[in-house]
């Protein structure tokens, strides 16, 4: 058991954070820090280095010259980190109830279910199965099953077939997660283990947790 000296220790009113960057760590480390650690807001410090705040959830424009922004917002009902810190912020529209149960009272009213998954020059391509061979089937069990010390700096391209990157679940995983063929094979296969619950389901988004607001808001 340590002796604390009370006059050396810096009372918590006292107590500052820095946290580095304006993205959603800083911001959820924030949260963190005012419920659990009683840190005063006031003593908490983000520094971004970009005159744009938000990090990869950033966008910018006006409704005069139109909205930019990286990609669409998808949210899953296995986030339970970001779930709970969702659970203690006030909403922006009724503070008596949280972000998180706007969010859930919205997926319950509108369900995500895409009838129209994947188009191409105009015309709706069929993706109700995968297009998966028995070698892509095996490949993707290896894939999740072996080390990431094997892995080590492998491409996906490096692991699959190129038949593999013409398949409808290529197709979908791909432009659902922004992957590219020469990517990590490391951040493929752990977004194979945080996200394999929605195969079932992929072909119509129907496990896409939304929020009540635009992509800009
Ligand atoms: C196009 C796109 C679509 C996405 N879609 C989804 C999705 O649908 N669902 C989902 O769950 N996730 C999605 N993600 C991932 C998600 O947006 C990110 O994982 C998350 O926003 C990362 O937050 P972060 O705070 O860890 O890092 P970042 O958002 O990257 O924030 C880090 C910030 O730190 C700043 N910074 C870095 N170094 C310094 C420094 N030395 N000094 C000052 N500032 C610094 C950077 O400029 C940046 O603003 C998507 C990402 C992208 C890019």
């Amino acid at each position: 058991m340590h002796n604390f000296d009370k006059n050396t220790i810096n009372p918590i009113q006292n107590r500052k954070v820095y946290l580095v960057g304006g993205g959603i760590a800083s911001l959820a480390s924030a949260a963190y820090f005012i419920r659990d650690g009683h840190i005063n807001p006031e003593n908490i410090t983000l520094y971004e280095e970009l005159n744009i705040a938000g990090g990869s959830l950033d966008s910018s424009g006006s409704p005069k010259d139109g909205y930019i922004m990286r990609g669409g917002r998808m949210l899953n009902f296995s986030y339970l980190c970001t779930y709970d810190l969702f659970s203690f912020i006030p909403s922006l529209t009724n503070p008596a109830i949280s972000v998180l149960d706007e969010i859930n009272a919205f997926n319950k009213k509108i369900k995500s279910h895409s009838l129209a998954r994947v188009v191409e020059d105009g015309h709706k391509i069929i993706v109700s199965s995968m297009g998966f061979s028995n070698k892509d089937r095996l490949d993707l069990i290896e894939i999740m099953a072996i080390n990431e010390n094997y892995l080590g700096t492998k491409q996906i391209n490096d692991w699959f077939s190129s038949d593999f990157f013409k398949t409808n679940f290529w197709l979908m995983w791909s432009t659902m997660f922004a992957f590219q063929e020469w990517h990590s094979a490391v951040e493929f296969k752990r977004y194979l283990h945080r996200f394999i619950h929605e195969f079932k389901r992929i072909n119509t988004l129907a496990g896409v947790d939304r929020t009540p607001y635009n992509q800009f808001d």
